[in-house]
């Protein structure tokens, strides 16, 4: 169905026609060339990646240590089984995610070095019409497409965020955001200082600490953290009764899935017995008589933010040998040599890594337009977490906190497949989510409930994204275990999507 358009007056430069346009060659986007290959094969489809191969979060995360903090069986796609130790390094994760493409023959419709600047809408003509620069000749490029699938995940890949503190230009070591690892940074027998005690710095911490001098965390507040053995022993037992991997893959995935929809669940029942199970964990696996209360005791609901995994306690055998310590209180200034704390205690550093996380990008940082006219996403409102009013024939992967990420990319995957579908049934070109009239007194609210989960990076741009209505199909709802249900049901004519 591919063809090549005449280029128009005002345009130099060609462009070439898709039926999909996917935005991303992360997990999400390979999770949507393969839906698209097997699901919609009639269809032409590109994804235009911005980085110089697939991978996304996995490939531009550098720092030591670098794992998720998710189990593979469940990270991993439904389709693909995984087959390693649960918690993967990133090379891992490049590795299936590098098998998925060539298994499928996804490598063709795989653009890399593809940097897209602006997305614009014609309804004239029910086209986007999209503008890249590739990254390495520097060469304008020019693509349309009957539907952008946005697969661009949900911070910015350039940089990291680190807070403006005081005295930063007076330190004379070095200031390195993890998402920005220096290749070269050599940190061996250095002094170092971790800022931030999320799932980044749990990673990093026991990674440096055999080559540090030492290495501080410095928390402003304490962090939950769970850990085990890096082993799902049901896998394992299922192995060695030679089951194949399909199955295998299969029945852990449910078992943990299950085993996580209880924990999550009983974390709004019985917050303090979450707690206290959590803190207990932590107090196991740290020397006799640890200040556990200051430095590893919460004072939000667990699950409000994501709970770091820490595989066989590395961090807490960082702690316990006296190779990492933690250190909870606020920065008051950086000193020529260190971090001034509010205390007033002193630390010095040759290094200091800010593990302080995000900075939200909606969209990708592209300027999208709508017949010439800006689209500002926090005027919209969100179709089930994954398309906007007004913004037509464009969808958004956007995951899961409390679950793996790509469980909902799966089901996004499914549901856009199965809407481009009944577009065709229809004979239409076009579908745009827009209120009903049924709707016209919901109220409108941020895009999620601060109450239900709240990390810093969503709190700090929430004015950014689009906003929610109080109904399921007006909202993303953070629950796996309802959306896996819903969204393979959902009824596509209930008149929240328009099609002409
Ligand atoms: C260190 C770290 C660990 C994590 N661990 C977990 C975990 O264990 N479990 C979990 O569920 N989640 C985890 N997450 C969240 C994680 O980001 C997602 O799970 C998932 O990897 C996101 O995949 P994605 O494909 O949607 O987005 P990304 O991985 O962010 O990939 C998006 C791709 O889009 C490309 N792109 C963006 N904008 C443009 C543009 N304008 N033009 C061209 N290309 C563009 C980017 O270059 C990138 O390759 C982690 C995140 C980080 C940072």
């Amino acid at each position: 169905m591919s063809r090549t358009e005449e280029p128009a007056a005002t345009a130099p430069t060609p462009a070439e026609h898709f039926d999909v346009l996917v935005v991303g060659a992360g997990i999400s986007g390979v999770d949507a060339a393969y839906h698209l290959k097997h699901q919609c094969p009639a269809r032409s489809f590109v994804v235009l990646e911005g980085l110089e191969s697939f991978g996304g979060t996995w490939l531009m995360h550098r720092y030591p240590g670098i794992r998720s903090d998710s189990d593979l069986y469940t990270f991993g796609y439904g389709f693909k089984p995984w087959t390693g130790a649960p918690i993967a390094s990133a090379n891992e994760i490049l590795r299936y995610m590098g098998e998925v493409i060539d298994e499928n023959d996804l490598v063709g419709h795989i653009r890399y070095d593809h940097r897209i600047s602006t997305a614009s809408w014609s309804s004239d003509d029910d086209l986007w019409t999209i503008e890249a620069t590739h990254t390495g000749t520097g060469e304008e490029l020019r693509f349309t497409a009957g539907f952008l699938w946005m697969c661009q995940g949900y911070y910015r890949h350039s940089e990291g965020y680190t807070p403006g503190w005081q005295g930063m230009d007076r330190f004379t070591g070095h200031i390195v955001h993890p998402q920005t690892w220096p290749d070269d940074l050599d940190y061996a027998g250095k002094t170092v200082i971790v800022i931030g005690s999320g799932a980044t710095a749990a990673t990093l911490v026991p990674a440096i600490a055999g080559r540090c001098g030492h290495v501080t965390v410095v928390q402003r507040s304490p962090t939950y953290f769970w850990s085990g053995a890096n082993v799902n022993e049901v896998a394992d037992m299922l192995r060695e009764l030679e089951i194949p991997e399909e199955w295998i893959h299969e029945i852990v995935r449910r078992k943990n899935l299950n085993d996580q929809k209880v924990v999550a669940q009983l974390s709004f029942d019985e917050p303090e017995l979450v707690k206290e199970e959590l803190i207990n964990g932590v107090r196991a696996l740290l020397p006799e008589g640890y200040d556990v209360e200051t430095h590893f005791t919460p004072r939000y609901r667990p699950w409000r933010q994501r709970i770091a995994y820490v595989p066989d306690g590395d961090l807490f055998a960082g702690i316990s040998s006296g190779k990492a310590s933690m250190v909870t209180d606020e920065i008051e200034t950086f000193t020529e040599h260190g971090i001034l704390l509010k205390s007033g205690e002193e630390l010095t550093a040759d290094i200091v890594i800010t593990a302080t996380g995000f900075n939200l990008s909606v969209l990708g940082d592209i300027d999208f337009t709508i017949d010439g006219r800006p689209l500002v996403f926090s005027d919209t409102v969100t179709y089930r977490g994954m398309m906007f009013t007004g913004v037509p024939n464009l969808a958004w992967v956007f995951g899961y906190f409390r679950a793996s990420w790509t469980l909902r990319a799966d089901l996004v995957c499914d549901f856009v497949c199965r809407l481009l579908h009944h577009m065709d049934e229809l004979g239409v070109t076009r579908v745009t989510p827009a209120l009903r009239d049924e709707d016209a007194d919901m109220p409108i609210l941020p895009w999620i409930d601060p109450e239900n989960f709240n990390p810093g990076y969503l709190m700090r741009s929430m004015h950014l994204l689009p906003r929610r209505g109080d109904k399921p199909e007006w909202q993303h709802s953070q629950d796996y275990w309802t959306e896996k249900d819903l969204f393979p049901s959902a009824d596509l004519d209930d008149r929240c999507l328009v099609f002409e």
